[in-house]
């Protein structure tokens, strides 16, 4: 077994050990750890929902109406009835027929993709989705072709240049989730028309920040109709767990006898759905909470680029500062830990070498005063002078 320490020893010399911490979060943008109380700037909680009260009261009523776990799959025993109804409210929420559960994000990527496409099949993927699609893009057999970031030429190029017997895809995160930009949805879909490729997006970090309402980035590019598979998660702004697929009666009566990260695993809890549920109605009820996270998002991208941070222009609450080098970036995140900020070190092989940055996310319920305190923090951290060789 000695390839188990062989294997950590090599990852710690390259600055890309992996370790959980334990945090204990007191609000939405706030833990503590030893006694001491930080500001969380590395939660994909955007709404703050983990701490509404009617969203907590929610999931405690379930527990007392239905149970702590739900005791079988969803097409064995695991359907309670807030099941069809969040269901529902999902298919609402994004305009499609219908709408299916799964108990993550994840599991939906892998599960939807693994059913909808075989190996006859192409899938053209952008070369920054996340590590699920690429995962359900292995799982599936396919071929898979992929493209440089959101370069539309490049896919225009490779979608003639290939071909196919059978069907085509082109997958795309909606909100890059480690650079924060926005997939360019608009030219995909046109682009999908012109080979009859079917269009899949994966709506994680953009369910409840993008578009009107929170309705995701196919509502945001108006072309919800012409993107036939959509996927989002429970688990961020959401505030709770689980993944979920949109799209016509047809896809998700398929996706239900077909996705097996939905047919072999038990159904989420109780409390879990009816959280959703509550969170989901809030978005609903509130839209001016995704008003807010946008301010609060430009307002800290603003203060960043006046001080010469290499911070891209955007729009999302996803604020990468490049640093370049790992052991940089690693070094920042603990500096500024000790200065009460709790941020991430993105490093390989989340990004490509070289292109590790500390990820900064906001959220709707932060306050001005502690953003405006915390930007001047990292400012001062980022901008002195490192002795680190990169
Ligand atoms: C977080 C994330 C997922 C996984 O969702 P979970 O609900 O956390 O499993 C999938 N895709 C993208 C783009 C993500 O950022």
């Amino acid at each position: 077994m000695q390839f188990l320490t062989d294997f950590v020893e090599q990852v710690k010399a390259k600055n890309l050990y992996r370790q959980t911490v334990t945090y204990s979060p007191v609000s939405p943008a706030h833990v503590q750890l030893g006694g001491q109380t930080y500001l969380m700037l590395a939660s994909n909680n955007y709404l703050g929902l983990t701490h509404n009260p009617v969203v907590q009261q929610a999931a405690i009523d379930a527990i007392r109406m239905y149970g702590t776990g739900a005791g079988g799959a969803r097409l064995t025993t695991g359907t309670f009835p807030l099941f069809e109804q969040l269901e529902q409210e999902l298919a609402k929420f994004k305009e499609t027929e219908d709408a299916v559960v799964f108990n993550t994000g994840y599991m939906a990527n892998i599960g939807v993709i693994s059913a909808l496409a075989g190996p006859d099949d192409v899938i053209f993927s952008d070369e920054f989705n996340h590590a699920s699609i690429i995962d359900g893009c292995r799982l599936s057999r396919a071929r898979v072709v992929v493209y440089r970031h959101n370069d539309m030429e490049h896919l225009q190029g490779l979608l003639t240049a290939t071909d196919c017997q059978g069907k085509r895809m082109i997958i795309t995160d909606g909100v890059f989730s480690m650079d924060g930009d926005i997939a360019p949805l608009d030219t995909i879909v046109e682009l999908a028309e012109t080979v009859n490729a079917i269009v899949i997006v994966d709506d994680a970090h953009a369910t409840g920040v993008l578009g009107p309402g929170g309705r995701g980035t196919a509502a945001y590019f108006g072309v919800k109709d012409k993107v036939q598979v959509q996927i989002g998660t429970l688990s961020k702004a959401l505030g709770a767990e689980g993944g979920f697929v949109a799209g016509s009666r047809a896809l998700i009566d398929y996706i239900k006898n077909r996705a097996r990260s939905f047919i072999f695993s038990t159904a989420l809890a109780p409390s879990t759905i009816a959280a959703a549920l509550a969170a989901l109605r809030e978005l609903s009820a509130r839209p001016e909470m995704t008003v807010k996270l946008s301010e609060n998002a430009q307002y800290v991208r603003t203060l960043l680029q006046a001080a010469n941070l290499p911070v891209f222009n955007g729009i999302t609450p996803i604020i990468p500062v490049m640093i370049g080098a790992a052991d940089e970036a690693v070094k920042l995140t603990a500096e500024l830990k000790m200065q009460g900020i709790i941020m991430t070190a993105i490093r390989p092989p989340t990004v490509p070498v070289g292109t590790s940055r500390l990820r900064l996310t906001v959220t709707a319920v932060h306050q001005r005063e502690e953003l405006s305190t915390a930007v001047d923090t990292i400012i001062a951290a980022v901008k002195q002078p490192r002795t680190t060789v990169r």
